[in-house]
């Protein structure tokens, strides 16, 4: 096999990454920053005795700043976690620990991702009431459902900004609105969105939003919980000890990994609207390649609010693991990313109503600050020959 991308001139670099829903690759600006932190200051943040805490607690202040400014949020509002999964636990089960008293009711989406549906599950075995909205066929909740679902015992709505499967993104301003009329509070898992589309905490009424440097070009193990200030949202706290960050999470910080974290959200900051154009041209180019030169495709999700540097799409007739197989010099998903190691039918797509088959022929194409329009028509290539090629074999089976 040529390692040039058939249809265009420039060539692409082997294997293409085009799996950026799952991680994206660190930004050398960010290693650049982080690596003072890795090496020559290396204090603890929390040794309020010498330079080398200074220097330390100093850095994660001004990351801080950085990301909190991504959101439109104030510096204190950021407790620093180990990553995304664990802000979801803190927000989901630190606020039904915290108003066991006012209310057991959460409202969430089927779709979201699983750090938000196995807390719930196990918020659920404790005697929480869970609502599992559906979604609609184009991805987004009905907001009319998502109103009727509201008890007075209802203490928090969790719906993600940006779907990671689909890219679909929810209207969190209306949800936002609907929560503070009510005065429940709002949660919201914006991994996919940070970096990658406007996002104002204070615009969507937010209460909580969880987010993740290496969704954005930062490091691995580094996220963080917005927590709202004023007035003070009331969490309990999961992990306890020396009462890092205002109590809510104890444990000494990762500071090169907050450094990278706050570097990542500046960059992203000053470049979104540009790199949301760029992003969206590729994405669109893949697609209308792969429409004219494929019959049988479907799109899933909505096309009108989805994010830029995503495309999802079922080839019927074409496994999707067994496409990925074919195309081992290109890195894509068949379904989420976090689920992969099992083959089930990806949750997302299903509560799209679609078939376990029209699921199973579904690839997520992520796309990234790094790929270019010739790695795009290389993969758009190789993806319209495979998949021609295995719909000839199972037509002659
Ligand atoms: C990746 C991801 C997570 C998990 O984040 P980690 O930092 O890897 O734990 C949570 N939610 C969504 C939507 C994600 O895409």
């Amino acid at each position: 096999m040529s390692s040039n991308g058939s249809t265009s001139s420039a060539s692409a670099k082997l294997p293409v990454y085009l799996d950026n829903h799952a991680t994206t690759p660190l930004d050398p600006r960010v290693l650049e920053a982080m690596m003072p932190f890795l090496t020559s200051k290396f204090g603890n943040a929390a040794s309020n005795s010498h330079p080398f805490g200074w220097e330390a607690a100093g850095a994660v202040e001004a990351a801080r700043r950085q990301i909190a400014a991504a959101i439109g949020a104030s510096a204190q509002e950021i407790v620093f976690t180990s990553g995304a999964t664990e802000s979801d636990n803190l927000a989901l089960k630190g606020v039904v620990d915290a108003f066991c008293e006012k209310g057991n009711h959460v409202i969430t989406a089927v779709s979201e991702h699983k750090a938000i549906l196995d807390s719930c599950k196990y918020l659920e075995k404790h005697g929480c009431h869970i609502t599992w909205l559906p979604v609609q066929a184009d991805g987004r909740i009905d907001l009319g459902r998502l109103k009727d679902s509201f008890t007075d015992r209802t203490i928090l709505v969790s719906i993600m900004a940006a779907n990671n499967e689909t890219g679909v993104l929810q209207p969190v301003e209306e949800i936002g609105a609907l929560c503070r009329e009510r005065g429940v509070l709002f949660h919201s898992d914006a991994v996919q969105a940070l970096g990658k589309i406007p996002l104002d905490v204070k615009r969507a009424h937010l209460d909580l939003a969880s987010l993740t440097a290496h969704k954005l070009y930062g490091p691995k193990g580094c996220g963080a919980l917005y927590v709202r200030n004023d007035p003070s949202v009331r969490l309990a706290p999961m992990i306890h000890g020396g009462g890092h960050e205002h109590g809510l999470r104890s444990g000494t910080l990762n500071v090169p990994g907050i450094v990278g974290f706050g570097k990542a959200c500046e960059i992203a900051q000053q470049n979104l609207s540009e790199e949301s154009r760029r992003l969206a041209g590729l994405r669109d180019r893949l697609r209308d390649r792969l429409l004219a030169g494929l019959d049988q495709v479907v799109i899933n999700g909505s096309m009108e609010h989805r994010l830029p540097g995503n495309l999802n799409m079922s080839f019927l007739h074409v496994e999707g693991e067994t496409l990925l197989t074919g195309l081992h010099d290109v890195a894509l998903s068949s379904g989420s990313a976090c689920s992969s190691g099992k083959t089930e039918a990806s949750h997302v797509l299903k509560a799209l109503g679609l078939s376990d088959e029209a699921a199973g022929c579904a690839i997520r194409f992520g796309i990234g600050r790094f790929n270019t329009e010739a790695e795009i028509d290389y993969v758009a290539g190789r993806v319209i020959e495979l998949v021609k090629s295995l719909r000839e074999v199972s037509a002659l089976s």
